[in-house]
């Protein structure tokens, strides 16, 4: 299932996570004008806290999350939507504006990322909107192994 989310303003830590596991998330701040904001809420998952969003019956669909801890949260989600590991694909949206990612020859990125980044690292991902650049360290095992919580049935 390929969910689009939209989450309001005190998820953003939960957007962010949601955008890691590859899910086109929208956070609410980033969304100026209202018109803007009731058109997207036609076609993505609005993830509310607030209690008078959770009865809207002109959205596509609510999650109300009522946790306050971030991976709380997305458990909520990835339960209440029964995403599946098969759904996420992780590393394919940027963190920080919700582009795509696209894989990138580590030759032209020689001087853009530190050497030892370099030397040590062959796959690597860009943004195509704000051109940050990604690599699977450390950060990457750390959120593969909230990743394979998430996803444990024997929990
Ligand atoms: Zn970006």
């Amino acid at each position: 299932m390929n969910y689009r989310f939209l989450a309001d303003r005190t998820l953003g830590k939960l957007a962010k996570w949601l955008r890691i596991l590859g899910f086109d998330t929208i956070f609410e701040p980033d969304v100026r004008p209202k018109s803007d904001l009731n058109r997207l809420l036609q076609e993505r998952v609005l993830l509310t806290r607030i209690v008078k969003n959770a009865g809207r019956s002109d959205v596509k669909r609510v999650v109300f999350i009522d946790v306050n801890d971030v991976y709380g949260q997305l458990q909520q989600v990835v339960d209440e939507l029964a995403i599946t590991r098969q759904d996420i694909r992780i590393f394919s949206i940027c963190t920080t504006c919700n582009s795509a990612l696209y894989e990138i020859d580590k030759q032209s990125l020689f001087g853009l990322v530190p050497d030892y980044i370099w030397e040590t690292h062959h796959q690597f991902h860009r943004c195509r909107q704000c051109e940050r650049i990604y690599w699977a360290g450390s950060h990457a095992e750390r959120c593969k192994k909230i990743i394979e919580q998430l996803f444990d049935e024997s929990k």
